[in-house]
């Protein structure tokens, strides 16, 4: 007999990327109602320069998400599987920064601990300055 599937919610956001509503507290319960194992936020990574903050969250606001994780991740424990992800956009185009974007990623990756990097196949264009 074949494992039963482990479903998930694999790929959501908070209101910190600004075209999502609900708090992660009430996309836990949905998962929850649903009889999903899990959920795994993905919020788009905070990127620095204000590059895209129209649709994701500011560098600042990245502890705000983390938390806003924990807390679910702490109210559902034992019932849905909470987990911490990020949406990694690529940056193209971003001239002279490109190495320190690319670092600062990493530093928040690494500073963070989220349990996924989820690699988005959007490239983010920064706008050429003449
Ligand atoms: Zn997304
Ligand atoms: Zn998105």
């Amino acid at each position: 007999m074949p494992p039963a599937p482990l479903l998930y919610e694999s790929h959501c956001h908070t209101p910190l990327c600004k075209h999502a509503r609900g708090e992660p507290i009430e996309y836990a319960a949905a998962a929850e109602r649903r009889g999903l194992k899990g959920i795994v936020f993905t919020c788009h990574c905070p990127l620095p320069d204000g590059i895209s903050l129209s649709v994701r969250m500011a560098p600042g606001q990245y502890d705000r998400y983390i938390a806003m994780v924990a807390e679910a991740r702490e109210r559902f424990a034992g019932r849905v599987d909470v987990r911490l992800g990020l949406e990694s956009d690529y940056l193209r185009n971003a001239g002279m920064t490109s190495l320190a974007n690319i670092s600062m990623l990493e530093r928040m990756r690494c500073g963070a601990r989220p349990d996924i990097a989820m690699p988005h196949t959007r490239c983010v264009t920064r706008p050429r300055l003449t």
